[in-house]
């Protein structure tokens, strides 16, 4: 069943966006060569109690996990790209580090994820990263009343063709709201003119994230990592967004977005780009 929120629904789940966007900036901040990601994991679980936040993925045990699920936040490194579980790893320079975090602020739920990587950065891993954030933005310009859930498929998949990644289809993106996963599953593939029509009320998590050359992934023994079939690198961008009467609302709207990159090749860039 789809559960259309009303406005001031909406705003709940806003005030719930703009703490994992906090979060997510700080996880930006904090994630550098040397650190280890269960420093990140501690940290955002600091966050979280302070707030009176609740992990959406504290004891999450579908299917297909090992689980429950026993951290806050997925970090995925390199080719790994979804669900990572945060382990004792220490960031390299280089490495490429995508953050995931959904929670819950007085029962309503903001799910969110970025991809950055820690001090130099290759061409093609911002490449890939760039990808998947013009993806969601191409995405939520389509997420509009009266248009179908094909449009923001077809969105997503367009910008994947023209960067010539190719798309998987387990996982995409999902209704959410009072919890985690609702329908509809919103595909990172698909046609234009089909499916669900969009009204306003919808809350959608669009999450489109590509590895550079498979559409396949591989489950690490610990049940949880996924990674690219291949071990090509990977790159996730996500949003809460909400479809309303007027523009898409994205709820967990981080000020600024960029840079992809921390430290000095972060400014570097930035005074390039401008
Ligand atoms: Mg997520
Ligand atoms: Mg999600």
């Amino acid at each position: 069943m789809i559960e259309l929120k009303t406005p001031a629904e909406i705003q709940r789940m806003h005030v719930t966006g703009r703490f994992v966007a906090e979060v997510l900036s700080e996880v930006g901040r904090l994630a550098d060569v040397g650190v280890n990601l269960l420093d990140l994991e501690h940290h955002v679980r600091g966050m979280i109690e302070r707030r009176g936040a609740e992990s959406c993925y504290w004891d999450y045990a579908p299917s297909f996990g090992d689980g429950p699920f026993r951290n806050v936040i997925c970090l995925s490194v390199n080719d790994a790209v979804l669900h990572g579980l945060p382990h004792d790893y220490t960031l390299r320079d280089g490495d490429v580090l995508s953050a995931d975090l959904a929670v819950g602020i007085d029962g309503w739920v903001a799910d969110s994820a970025r991809t950055i990587v820690v001090g130099t950065a290759a061409e093609e891993d911002l490449r890939i990263i760039r990808a998947t954030e013009e993806a969601l933005e191409a995405a939520i310009e389509v997420a509009r009343p009266g248009n179908r859930l094909g449009d923001i498929s077809a969105a997503i998949w367009a910008v994947a063709r023209d960067y010539g990644y190719p798309v998987n289809t387990e996982f995409g993106g999902h209704g959410l709201g009072r919890t985690m996963h609702e329908a509809p599953h919103v595909p990172n593939k698909g046609k234009a003119g089909r499916g669900l029509t969009l009204r306003p009320g919808l809350t959608l998590a669009l999450e489109p994230w590509f590895a550079r050359t498979t559409d396949r992934i591989v489950y690490d023994p610990d049940g949880w990592t996924i990674r690219s079939a291949d071990g090509s690198r990977t790159a996730h961008s996500e949003h809460t967004v909400a479809i309303t009467e007027d523009a898409p609302l994205v709820l967990t709207r981080r000020e600024p977005e960029h840079p992809a990159t921390q430290g000095e090749s972060a400014a570097r860039l930035s005074t390039k780009d401008a």
